[in-house]
Protein backbone atom coordinates (compact mmCIF):
# COMPACT_ATOMS: atom_id res chain seq x y z
CA UNK A 1 0.00 0.00 0.00
CA UNK A 2 1.37 3.38 -1.15
CA UNK A 3 0.24 7.07 -1.40
CA UNK A 4 1.93 9.67 -3.23
CA UNK A 5 1.47 13.16 -3.46
CA UNK A 6 2.35 14.52 -6.99
CA UNK A 7 3.01 18.20 -7.67
CA UNK A 8 2.63 20.41 -10.42
CA UNK A 9 4.70 23.03 -11.52
CA UNK A 10 5.72 25.35 -8.65
CA UNK A 11 8.25 28.15 -10.13
CA UNK A 12 9.42 28.84 -6.74
CA UNK A 13 12.43 30.69 -8.16
CA UNK A 14 12.34 34.39 -6.51
CA UNK A 15 14.72 35.65 -4.32
CA UNK A 16 13.70 37.67 -1.73
CA UNK A 17 15.61 40.47 -2.88
CA UNK A 18 13.96 40.18 -6.10
CA UNK A 19 10.41 40.37 -4.31
CA UNK A 20 9.65 39.34 -1.16
CA UNK A 21 5.72 39.22 -1.66
CA UNK A 22 6.48 36.47 -4.01
CA UNK A 23 9.13 34.71 -1.90
CA UNK A 24 6.82 34.41 0.91
CA UNK A 25 4.15 33.09 -1.18
CA UNK A 26 6.49 30.20 -2.58
CA UNK A 27 7.56 29.62 0.88
CA UNK A 28 3.94 29.03 1.55
CA UNK A 29 3.28 26.86 -0.85
CA UNK A 30 5.56 24.76 -0.77
CA UNK A 31 4.43 24.85 2.70
CA UNK A 32 1.39 23.49 2.09
CA UNK A 33 2.06 20.45 -0.14
CA UNK A 34 4.12 19.51 2.85
CA UNK A 35 1.11 19.32 5.19
CA UNK A 36 -1.20 18.20 3.05
CA UNK A 37 0.82 15.28 2.38
CA UNK A 38 1.12 14.90 5.88
CA UNK A 39 -2.16 15.36 6.64
CA UNK A 40 -3.11 12.43 3.82
CA UNK A 41 -0.62 10.35 5.27
CA UNK A 42 1.35 10.06 2.10
CA UNK A 43 4.71 8.80 2.33
CA UNK A 44 6.80 11.07 -0.23
CA UNK A 45 6.18 13.88 -2.46
CA UNK A 46 6.90 13.57 -6.33
CA UNK A 47 7.49 16.94 -8.45
CA UNK A 48 7.14 17.18 -11.86
CA UNK A 49 9.41 19.78 -13.12
CA UNK A 50 9.89 23.59 -13.29
CA UNK A 51 10.48 23.59 -9.06
CA UNK A 52 11.86 26.52 -9.59
CA UNK A 53 16.07 25.60 -9.09
CA UNK A 54 17.22 28.77 -10.36
CA UNK A 55 19.75 30.43 -7.82
CA UNK A 56 21.21 29.28 -4.26
CA UNK A 57 19.15 31.63 -2.74
CA UNK A 58 15.61 30.67 -4.78
CA UNK A 59 12.54 30.47 -2.50
CA UNK A 60 12.58 26.73 -3.09
CA UNK A 61 15.92 26.27 -1.96
CA UNK A 62 15.75 28.32 1.10
CA UNK A 63 12.70 26.04 1.83
CA UNK A 64 14.77 22.97 1.89
CA UNK A 65 18.24 24.58 3.37
CA UNK A 66 15.95 26.68 6.18
CA UNK A 67 14.14 23.04 6.47
CA UNK A 68 17.35 21.17 7.11
CA UNK A 69 18.62 23.53 9.97
CA UNK A 70 15.59 23.35 12.18
CA UNK A 71 15.61 21.85 15.79
CA UNK A 72 14.57 17.98 16.10
CA UNK A 73 11.93 19.25 18.30
CA UNK A 74 10.12 20.96 14.90
CA UNK A 75 6.76 19.29 13.88
CA UNK A 76 7.86 20.15 10.34
CA UNK A 77 11.24 18.44 10.87
CA UNK A 78 10.22 15.50 12.32
CA UNK A 79 7.53 14.31 9.79
CA UNK A 80 9.43 16.03 6.76
CA UNK A 81 8.96 13.79 3.72
CA UNK A 82 11.50 13.31 0.95
CA UNK A 83 10.88 15.35 -2.18
CA UNK A 84 11.96 13.29 -5.55
CA UNK A 85 12.10 15.91 -8.82
CA UNK A 86 13.10 15.89 -12.46
CA UNK A 87 13.80 19.22 -14.04
CA UNK A 88 11.86 20.89 -16.11
CA UNK A 89 12.86 23.64 -18.92
CA UNK A 90 12.76 26.92 -16.41
CA UNK A 91 14.76 24.95 -13.98
CA UNK A 92 18.73 25.82 -14.25
CA UNK A 93 20.38 23.33 -15.39
CA UNK A 94 23.64 24.90 -14.72
CA UNK A 95 23.31 24.89 -11.06
CA UNK A 96 21.38 21.58 -11.47
CA UNK A 97 24.88 20.37 -12.12
CA UNK A 98 26.88 22.10 -9.82
CA UNK A 99 24.62 21.10 -7.04
CA UNK A 100 25.67 17.53 -7.91
CA UNK A 101 29.00 18.47 -6.52
CA UNK A 102 31.02 15.76 -8.52
CA UNK A 103 28.82 12.83 -7.36
CA UNK A 104 27.35 11.06 -10.82
CA UNK A 105 24.08 10.98 -11.92
CA UNK A 106 23.11 7.42 -11.77
CA UNK A 107 19.78 7.68 -9.28
CA UNK A 108 18.47 10.27 -7.31
CA UNK A 109 20.87 12.65 -5.41
CA UNK A 110 20.19 14.89 -2.47
CA UNK A 111 20.67 18.48 -3.54
CA UNK A 112 22.77 20.57 -0.94
CA UNK A 113 22.21 17.29 1.90
CA UNK A 114 18.43 17.93 2.34
CA UNK A 115 15.67 16.28 1.59
CA UNK A 116 14.98 17.47 -1.97
CA UNK A 117 16.33 14.79 -4.40
CA UNK A 118 16.66 15.05 -8.13
CA UNK A 119 16.31 12.20 -10.17
CA UNK A 120 18.51 12.57 -13.62
CA UNK A 121 16.70 11.57 -17.30
CA UNK A 122 16.63 7.97 -17.41
CA UNK A 123 16.79 8.06 -13.55
CA UNK A 124 15.30 5.18 -11.87
CA UNK A 125 14.01 5.27 -8.18
CA UNK A 126 12.01 3.09 -5.73
CA UNK A 127 9.63 5.22 -3.82
CA UNK A 128 8.04 3.51 -0.37
CA UNK A 129 7.97 0.35 -2.48
CA UNK A 130 6.65 1.66 -5.85
CA UNK A 131 8.85 1.90 -8.43
CA UNK A 132 9.61 5.05 -10.58
CA UNK A 133 11.75 5.95 -13.88
CA UNK A 134 11.89 9.65 -14.33
CA UNK A 135 12.89 11.92 -17.92
CA UNK A 136 12.74 15.46 -16.89
CA UNK A 137 13.78 18.35 -19.31
CA UNK A 138 10.73 20.33 -22.65
CA UNK A 139 11.22 22.66 -24.77
CA UNK A 140 10.31 26.41 -24.35
CA UNK A 141 8.13 27.70 -27.11
CA UNK A 142 10.07 30.24 -28.90
CA UNK A 143 8.34 33.22 -27.91
CA UNK A 144 8.42 32.22 -24.24
CA UNK A 145 12.40 32.12 -24.49
CA UNK A 146 13.74 35.15 -21.94
CA UNK A 147 17.21 36.37 -22.98
CA UNK A 148 20.01 35.03 -20.69
CA UNK A 149 17.34 32.88 -18.81
CA UNK A 150 17.23 30.14 -20.63
CA UNK A 151 19.74 26.84 -21.48
CA UNK A 152 19.79 24.59 -24.07
CA UNK A 153 19.93 21.55 -21.93
CA UNK A 154 16.72 22.23 -20.94
CA UNK A 155 15.91 19.84 -24.23
CA UNK A 156 16.41 15.98 -23.75
CA UNK A 157 19.46 14.64 -25.80
CA UNK A 158 19.61 11.45 -27.81
CA UNK A 159 21.40 10.29 -25.04
CA UNK A 160 19.35 10.98 -22.44
CA UNK A 161 16.41 9.42 -24.43
CA UNK A 162 18.17 6.46 -24.93
CA UNK A 163 19.10 6.23 -21.19
CA UNK A 164 15.14 6.96 -20.57
CA UNK A 165 14.15 4.05 -22.98
CA UNK A 166 16.84 1.32 -21.27
CA UNK A 167 16.27 2.26 -18.06
CA UNK A 168 12.14 1.57 -18.64
CA UNK A 169 13.03 -1.73 -20.19
CA UNK A 170 15.27 -3.01 -17.97
CA UNK A 171 13.62 -1.54 -14.79
CA UNK A 172 9.35 -1.80 -15.67
CA UNK A 173 8.54 1.13 -13.29
CA UNK A 174 5.10 0.83 -12.14
CA UNK A 175 5.16 4.76 -12.53
CA UNK A 176 6.87 6.90 -15.34
CA UNK A 177 7.35 10.42 -14.29
CA UNK A 178 8.31 13.48 -17.27
CA UNK A 179 8.47 17.15 -17.30
CA UNK A 180 6.23 17.26 -21.15
CA UNK A 181 4.40 14.08 -22.21
CA UNK A 182 3.86 11.99 -25.23
CA UNK A 183 2.15 13.23 -28.29
CA UNK A 184 -0.67 10.35 -27.35
CA UNK A 185 -2.10 12.92 -24.74
CA UNK A 186 -4.28 14.96 -26.68
CA UNK A 187 -3.23 18.60 -27.71
CA UNK A 188 -6.21 20.15 -26.56
CA UNK A 189 -6.99 18.05 -23.64
CA UNK A 190 -3.67 19.91 -22.43
CA UNK A 191 -4.64 23.30 -23.87
CA UNK A 192 -2.13 23.69 -26.77
CA UNK A 193 -3.48 26.54 -29.04
CA UNK A 194 -1.86 25.02 -31.91
CA UNK A 195 -3.74 21.84 -31.49
CA UNK A 196 -1.08 20.07 -32.55
CA UNK A 197 2.15 18.75 -30.37
CA UNK A 198 4.07 17.22 -33.08
CA UNK A 199 6.28 19.16 -34.36
CA UNK A 200 8.28 19.30 -31.01
CA UNK A 201 11.02 17.60 -30.44
CA UNK A 202 11.01 16.48 -26.81
CA UNK A 203 7.33 15.34 -27.20
CA UNK A 204 8.43 13.57 -29.95
CA UNK A 205 10.92 11.70 -28.22
CA UNK A 206 8.82 10.89 -25.61
CA UNK A 207 6.09 9.47 -27.82
CA UNK A 208 8.89 7.30 -29.78
CA UNK A 209 10.00 5.54 -26.55
CA UNK A 210 5.91 4.94 -25.52
CA UNK A 211 5.91 3.35 -29.18
CA UNK A 212 9.28 1.71 -28.87
CA UNK A 213 8.59 -0.10 -25.36
CA UNK A 214 4.93 -1.07 -27.09
CA UNK A 215 6.64 -2.66 -29.38
CA UNK A 216 9.54 -4.47 -28.29
CA UNK A 217 9.75 -8.19 -28.08
CA UNK A 218 9.29 -8.56 -24.13
CA UNK A 219 7.05 -5.11 -24.53
CA UNK A 220 6.53 -2.55 -21.76
CA UNK A 221 2.98 -0.43 -21.21
CA UNK A 222 3.51 2.19 -18.69
CA UNK A 223 0.43 1.95 -16.05
CA UNK A 224 0.35 5.03 -14.96
CA UNK A 225 2.31 8.20 -16.59
CA UNK A 226 2.74 11.41 -14.51
CA UNK A 227 3.76 14.41 -16.01
CA UNK A 228 3.52 18.46 -15.63
CA UNK A 229 4.34 21.59 -17.61
CA UNK A 230 1.13 22.42 -19.45
CA UNK A 231 -0.30 24.30 -15.99
CA UNK A 232 -3.88 22.32 -16.01
CA UNK A 233 -4.75 19.19 -13.87
CA UNK A 234 -6.48 16.28 -14.88
CA UNK A 235 -6.38 12.34 -16.17
CA UNK A 236 -6.84 10.59 -19.25
CA UNK A 237 -6.62 7.17 -19.85
CA UNK A 238 -5.21 6.29 -23.56
CA UNK A 239 -5.14 2.58 -24.23
CA UNK A 240 -3.71 0.86 -20.95
CA UNK A 241 -1.86 3.68 -19.79
CA UNK A 242 -3.29 6.39 -17.12
CA UNK A 243 -1.99 9.24 -17.87
CA UNK A 244 -1.49 12.68 -15.02
CA UNK A 245 -1.18 16.35 -15.23
CA UNK A 246 -1.12 17.48 -11.85
CA UNK A 247 -1.56 21.45 -12.19
CA UNK A 248 0.80 24.77 -11.12
CA UNK A 249 1.24 26.71 -8.22
CA UNK A 250 0.87 24.26 -5.21
CA UNK A 251 -2.25 22.20 -7.32
CA UNK A 252 -1.18 17.95 -6.72
CA UNK A 253 -2.85 14.70 -7.12
CA UNK A 254 -2.32 11.90 -4.70
CA UNK A 255 -2.17 8.52 -6.24
CA UNK A 256 -2.32 5.37 -4.20
CA UNK A 257 -2.58 1.82 -5.02
ZN1 LIG B 1 7.76 23.45 -18.23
Amino acid sequence: MYRILYAGDLHAADTAEQSPTRFKLHFQRLKKLDQIAIKYNCSAIVQVGDLGIYSRSSAVMEYFVQDKELDDGDDRYQKALAWYFCDGNHDNHQLINELYEGETRDSAQSLLKTRLFHVPRGGYVKISGVSHVFCGGANTPENCKVLGEWWPTESITTNEINRFYDTLMARRPSVVVTHDAPSRVPAIALGVRSGDRSNNSCVRDLENVYRAALNAKRHYIPRRWVFGHHHVIGEWRVGSTTFNCVGVDGQYTILSG
